[in-house]
């Protein structure tokens, strides 16, 4: 069975292009690389892989216009691969459907990773599964119940509405305001204060040490990040 997947490399900067050539044939996929937006479109049009990795520093284009376009009649995964990305740019690229962002300098593991994460996200049997689970945590969408270890935590509906929709979304960091929005409505948006309150009451429930979680992170400024088995590994070095 051929289990190959196409990827699409963005990069203007040749040594970067090839580095990130170099590790995807490693985890067994094939690679294309391209140094410009007007030949990202090109070759998506004629060519459409199963992933993307895309500079958003691009010569003839911003690779965020570049993204913009492609969400208008494409959902390939996209992962962000950047150099430095404040949080406004790294909050810009997840509304305008990035499925991820990873900043250089990063590990071959985390970028595999979160590569694995972005395209089976995309895979049909995630969205039908009744049940997440990662490490000794289990949520289990039918029964509303999330449980770590195989006991009940007993989380409030937001609280559980919250991990719901990180447990969805799993590997993919939501943003604040969608979070808020989904929970609240669009009128408590910019209130992070709630959220934020929601969470420690998730991390006191789930996490063994709330300061230090191992299945929900913070992006710093971002939003929140559900772990998955293999973010779960690189993330937590034993
Ligand atoms: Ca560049």
């Amino acid at each position: 069975m051929s289990m190959s997947f196409k990827a699409l490399i963005v990069e203007d900067n040749r040594e970067m292009a090839c580095s990130l050539n170099m590790l995807l044939r490693t985890e067994d996929f094939e690679a294309d690389i391209v140094t410009s937006g007007l030949e990202a479109q090109k070759a998506l049009s004629s060519n459409p892989p199963d992933i993307i990795l895309l500079d958003l520093g691009l010569p003839d284009m911003d690779g965020m216009k570049l993204l913009t376009n492609l969400r208008m009649w494409s959902s390939i995964p996209v992962v962000v691969v950047s150099g430095r990305l404040n949080v406004e740019q790294k909050v810009a690229a997840l509304d305008a459907g990035a499925d991820d962002y990873i900043t250089k300098p990063f590990s071959p593991d985390e970028l595999s990773a979160r590569i694995r994460v972005a395209i089976r996200h995309k895979a049909p049997d995630m969205l039908v599964s009744h049940k997440y689970s990662v490490g000794d945590l289990e949520i289990n969408y039918e029964l509303f119940r999330v449980s770590v270890g195989g006991s009940d935590v007993g989380l409030t509906q937001s609280e559980f509405k919250i991990v719901a929709l990180l447990g969805k979304n799993a590997g993919h960091v939501l943003t604040y305001d969608y979070l808020i929005n989904q929970l609240w409505g669009p009128s408590a948006m910019g209130d992070n204060q709630i959220l934020r309150v929601n969470m420690a009451n998730i991390r006191r429930k789930i996490e063994k040490k709330p300061s230090s979680p191992r299945y929900i992170f913070t992006e710093v400024g971002v939003g929140y990040r559900m772990a998955t088995e293999d973010t779960l590994a690189v993330e937590n070095p034993k």
